[in-house]
């Protein structure tokens, strides 16, 4: 069976999922956007797995690219998958490292057995990444991770937070057939 990729414009800290992706920082201490969000929605559980992270094999932070999961709290989710995006660059091809969020956030959610796997529109906020380029990275990036082994995954739900961010995941799923 073939997974679905579909779109919602919402709040990610109200999505039911199995996980719920976090575009967090490389402190994994919190921050402002959706993982300022997400911690204050799902308690202070997450901060506590985020820190024993820190205090053990992610002592540096996590780097930009990868991918960690913690307890979701409160919300509804079983998992927060952490992950690091790149921030723009308008000299700097930072593209594989965005791609590389979506990648092994999937690869994680798999690893857990996660059949829904929710996603926010990772580095587009504080990161600054155009929003168009952002979500075309995206979407190619988990339709490329599905199609090479989608694991437990069934559906994965990019929820965008404004009108411009819904269209341009739309436009960039429709660009891809
Ligand atoms: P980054 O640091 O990776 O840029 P941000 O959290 O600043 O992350 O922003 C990423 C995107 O998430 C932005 O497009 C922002 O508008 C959006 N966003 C902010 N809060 C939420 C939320 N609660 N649910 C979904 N998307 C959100």
């Amino acid at each position: 069976m073939t997974a679905r990729v579909t779109l919602v414009r919402g709040d990610l800290t109200e999505q039911h999922a199995d996980a719920l992706v976090n575009a967090a920082n490389s402190s994994l201490l919190g921050g402002g956007g959706v993982d300022g969000a997400l911690h204050r929605r799902g308690g202070p559980e997450i901060l506590a797995d985020c820190r024993r992270l820190r205090a053990g094999p992610y002592g540096k932070g996590l780097p930009t690219g990868q991918a960690v999961a913690t307890t979701a709290g409160k919300l509804a989710a079983a998992h927060v998958i952490h992950t690091v995006g790149p921030v723009w660059s308008a000299t700097d091809d930072r593209s594989a490292l965005l791609a590389s969020c979506y990648r092994e956030s999937l690869r994680t959610a798999a690893a857990l057995g996660a059949r829904t796997v929710a996603f926010p529109a990772i580095s587009t906020g504080a990161y600054r990444w155009p929003m168009a380029d952002a979500a075309r990275i995206a979407v190619r990036a988990v339709r490329d991770a599905l199609a090479a082994d989608p694991g437990t995954v069934r559906e994965v739900r990019f929820v965008l937070f404004d009108e411009t961010a819904y269209r341009a995941f739309e436009d960039a799923l429709a660009a891809e057939g």
